[in-house]
């Protein structure tokens, strides 16, 4: 019996992972899960699972929540808020997984911290691993923490690794990896419409039913830029060695190409609860609740180049990566503000790249050597990219 802790708990990936855990009760015992604001999901899922810690992060929130817990057959359970709470439940000594699932930034700390006490952790947070690099990887090896990645394509590709393959080792013999990509939902759109693309267009997903900042992410293909940043630290790969390949219909999720001409690939329908049921039953396997893949149904499979012009935003990542230091935690920083701004209607869908962009350029290239830089890093990118946003909107 394992104990699970889900941070960011009332998410898509939170809520497929408790579908997950749901069918195998005798497997996983659920400890802890955490949220932001929507406490009312928390409180459902908490009726279920009975967890013994909720982390609500506003206190406000947390206050409204332990009103709800009195007199329910769950007064039990203990209500924390504030963000070191997430560290505290991603580390307690009965947690031995850890799902990863806060969106953002804001995931890092928590995140780190269970690799640092050498859970198991299952990472869907990219914007974590994008920022900490390095800092990440050597946690991860000094604790002894495994780390299996939730992201579908990365969850794909260390399937295709050899046999007892570990996240951060070098597999010498695969030489590429053909990362995977639906194109999103503007794939196609002529360029010039781009400008006026609407938030409800950009997080209406052609394939998966993610939430608001990935949906937009894979609009621009932001998405696949912080993914192949992430391919990059989990595998121990160069950003040359990273071919990004749309293909539209989402049934590979990702791809090994082989020293002697072997390709390896994933696929599956596209539901998250395929990489997290992986995840949570290896090295084994166990049921997802996902209809089995019907081939004939798929039919046929295209694949095609990313075109940069129409997807800057990918361009921007290799250039991130490629200059290094802690460029990729401005990237990350900055697009995460674009975003937003872009979602509550202050900027356009084309002006995201310009602002992350504008912000790159004002910030040398330095080692991202502690977690203090980085945190400092990705405070001060967002100021200067929300500076940008006020300019542009003048
Ligand atoms: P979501 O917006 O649906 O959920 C985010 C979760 O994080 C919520 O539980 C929310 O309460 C919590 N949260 C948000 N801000 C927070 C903060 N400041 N402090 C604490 N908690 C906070 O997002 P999602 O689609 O589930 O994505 C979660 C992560 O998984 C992202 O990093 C995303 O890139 C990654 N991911 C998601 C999918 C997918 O299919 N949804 C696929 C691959 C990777
Ligand atoms: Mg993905």
């Amino acid at each position: 019996m394992k104990g699970l802790c889900i941070l960011g708990a009332t998410g898509s990936i939170g809520v497929s992972t408790l579908d997950v855990a749901a069918r195998h009760k005798h497997l996983y015992k659920v400890v802890a899960l955490t949220a932001n604001n929507n406490i009312d999901l928390l409180f459902e899922q908490c009726l279920i699972h009975h967890p013994e810690y909720v982390v609500v992060v506003s206190e406000a929130n947390a206050q409204v929540f332990s009103d709800k817990l009195k007199g329910s057959a769950i007064s039990d359970i203990k209500v924390l808020s504030g963000a070191p709470s997430l560290e505290y439940v991603a580390t307690l000594e009965n947690v031995d997984s850890v799902m990863a699932a806060i969106v953002g930034a804001a995931g890092l700390p928590p995140s780190l911290a269970a690799a640092k006490a050498g859970k198991i952790i299952l990472l869907a947070n990219k914007e974590a691993l994008v920022m900490s690099g390095d800092i990440f990887m050597d946690a991860v090896a000094q604790s002894g923490a495994q780390l299996l990645p939730i992201d579908s394509e990365h969850n794909a590709i260390f399937q295709c690794m050899p046999a007892g393959y570990k996240s951060g080792m070098q597999a010498k013999e695969a030489r590429r990896i053909l990362l995977t990509a639906s194109g999103g939902p503007f794939r196609e759109m002529p360029l010039d419409q781009l400008i006026n693309v609407t938030p409800a267009q950009a997080v209406a997903h052609p394939n998966w039913d993610m939430g608001k900042k990935i949906s937009v992410d894979s609009a621009t293909m932001m998405n696949k830029g912080l993914e192949m940043i992430e391919a990059c630290i989990l595998f121990a790969m160069n950003p040359d060695q990273i071919q990004v390949v749309i293909h539209p219909q989402s049934i590979i999720h990702s791809m090994v190409d082989y020293v002697d001409g072997t390709v390896l690939a994933q696929m599956g329908n596209p539901d998250m609860r395929v990489p997290i049921a992986y995840s949570m039953a290896w090295p084994d396997r166990f049921e997802s609740g996902v209809e089995p893949l019907n081939i004939f149904d798929v039919r046929r499979m295209d694949f095609e180049e990313p075109n940069l012009d129409r997807f800057p935003c990918l361009r921007l990542a290799y250039k991130a990566i490629n200059l290094g230091g802690i460029i990729p935690t401005v990237l990350n920083a900055a697009n995460e503000i674009a975003v937003e701004a872009f979602l509550n209607e202050k900027i356009r869908f084309t002006d995201i790249p310009l602002i992350i962009e504008g912000c790159m350029d004002k910030f040398e290239v330095s080692p991202a050597s502690t977690i203090e830089i980085i945190l400092e890093t990705d405070q001060s990118a967002r100021v200067i990219a929300n500076q940008l946003i006020l300019e542009l909107s003048k």
